[in-house]
């Protein structure tokens, strides 16, 4: 699933990467411990259960800015108005809580796991 954290089941070095694209049977995992990005056969990889990751959340929110054209601003720990919230991404439905993810310094969104924030938010209508 795209968003969710995966570990090699061979090559332990990796240490643990994030999907960022997949088929049925591939999946294109970033490995922040090394930057770089590769496709694998999906047998090779072993899903993780982890609630939060402050180094791929910040690496994903940067990369969206990148693709948007913006300069990149960062993160910060959720502010007030943002220490009680429980919702959603808009992307890719994760579940945000205001006391345990970052917020976007520029939009003051939380930022999800997948680097999505209100600064890419195309609204529901598209
Ligand atoms: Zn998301
Ligand atoms: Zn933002």
């Amino acid at each position: 699933m795209i968003g969710s954290y995966v570990t090699h089941k061979t090559k332990a070095s990796l240490g643990e990467g994030i999907v960022l694209d997949e088929t049925s049977s591939v999946a294109t995992v970033l490995w922040p411990a090394s930057s770089e990005t590769h496709t694998y056969s999906k047998d090779f990889l072993i899903t993780c259960d982890r609630a939060s990751n402050v180094e791929i959340t910040t690496r994903l929110h940067e990369r969206r800015f990148a693709t948007m054209s913006r300069r990149y601003v960062g993160v910060r720990l959720a502010g007030a108005h943002n220490q009680n919230r429980v919702t959603h991404c808009w992307s890719c439905m994760h579940d945000l809580l205001g006391s345990r993810d970052l917020e976007c310094r520029s939009c003051g969104w939380l930022v999800c796991l997948c680097g999505a924030c209100g600064c890419g938010y195309e609204g529901p209508h598209g």
